[in-house]
């Protein structure tokens, strides 16, 4: 794990801090004495903020529970969590796609409660439930120089990729800035992709700081985890829209059928042909949720033709349903009381309000608005 620290004086827009503000701007809030403590913005509570994110996709799969889910349980127990299920950021880019919304954010909620975040350790919650967001949206937006975002290299992925052009598009790192900051957290755990994501939530945290003259915003860090590669049935990136996923919803059953059809060593095409482990997807699997001792031995019995791929698979599909177990007996019972995880979101909207109310009276002093 690292943390990104960009060299002094460095932007996501390449450009020094401050360069675009006009000689002479600052500190109507200095006047108002606004400051949070250095680097953390959080005035009441010792602990450091987390705040996490993700689109409300619905059902999540074992690569969600690897490279996310897990990591955020391991947190909740050190930090103060807000976990945002981003409805808005889903619109940037599926805007005419709403239908099935609700049950989207409710099926994730679910899997969120499998994975064990502790609606008591951490606040889980809908992005479009605190308002606020809204509001410091439009405020960033306000001093979000453009050519900033049309610098974003997944601006320019998506636009070029997948025709997105749409204003809320380019202003989507303005959205997620707006969710960081709105917590004053400190920490983001996010993969590398997002990294430039996080530089740009400092920028503009350090330009909101100094055009006003108020510290409201803490430098918050991106969080990144070593975690497990978990590659889809096909081989690719394990991904609903490769339609390569195997979900925790899934039954054992399911999983089996999944697993059966799975990729393996293109090379290998009968029992007896020698293998290679390293390129083969099942062995990705096998690492992730076999035990290490069994990983050892499938090695090199693969390699010399020992094993065949059907026996291989039988035992990765024994583990892994052994290790989702109980995350689906929790998933079970979550998804028999939907009222109860509405419950748990409302809650979890209700405390991250506060959080997010408190900022916005900082921000709306620093900036004489009401
Ligand atoms: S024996 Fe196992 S590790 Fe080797 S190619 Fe077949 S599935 Fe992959």
């Amino acid at each position: 794990m690292t943390w990104y620290q960009p060299a002094p004086g460095a932007t996501a827009s390449g450009v020094p801090t401050g360069y675009h503000l006009p000689l002479g701007t600052v500190t109507h809030a200095k006047r108002h004495g606004l400051s949070a403590d250095r680097n953390t913005g959080n005035e009441k509570t010792e602990r450091k903020i987390i705040l996490s994110g993700m689109q409300p996709t619905g059902q999540l799969h074992l690569g969600n529970l690897e490279g996310a889910l897990k990591n955020w349980v391991r947190l909740q127990d050190d930090y103060d969590m807000y976990c945002c299920i981003v409805d808005w950021h889903a619109l940037t880019a599926d805007f005419n796609d709403t239908d099935g919304m609700q049950d989207r954010i409710l099926q994730m909620a679910v899997d969120y409660l499998a994975a064990g975040l502790d609606p008591q350790k951490c606040a889980i919650f809908v992005q479009s439930q605190v308002k606020e967001h809204a509001e410091l949206h439009l405020l960033f937006s306000m001093l979000t120089p453009v050519p900033w975002l049309e610098r974003m290299p997944t601006y320019k992925d998506k636009r070029d990729n997948l025709g997105l052009d749409s204003y809320g598009f380019l202003g989507y790192p303005v959205l997620q800035a707006a969710d960081i900051l709105l917590y004053r957290a400190h920490l983001v755990p996010v993969g590398k992709d997002q990294e430039r994501h996080i530089i740009f939530a400092r920028d503009l945290a350090g330009r909101f700081n100094h055009l006003y003259g108020a510290e409201v915003f803490p430098m918050c860090d991106a969080k990144f985890t070593e975690f497990a590669e978990i590659p889809g049935t096909d081989g690719r990136k394990m991904s609903k829209s490769y339609g390569n996923d195997v979900r925790l919803a899934d039954s054992p059953e399911e999983t089996e059928a999944k697993l059966k059809k799975m990729f393996t060593d293109p090379e290998k095409l009968r029992r007896n042909d020698p293998g290679r482990p390293e390129v083969c997807p099942v062995f990705k699997l096998h690492k992730a949720y076999s035990p290490a001792e069994l990983v050892g031995e499938i090695e090199p019995t693969c390699k010399s033709g020992e094993l065949g791929c059907v026996d291989c698979k039988k035992q990765l599909i024994a583990h892994l349903n052994d290790a989702l177990a109980d995350i689906r007996a929790k998933r079970a019972e979550w998804a028999a009381r939907p009222d109860d995880v509405w419950a748990v979101l409302e809650d979890g909207a209700r405390r991250a309000r506060e959080r997010a109310q408190e900022t916005m009276a900082m921000v709306r002093q620093a900036m004489n608005l009401q």
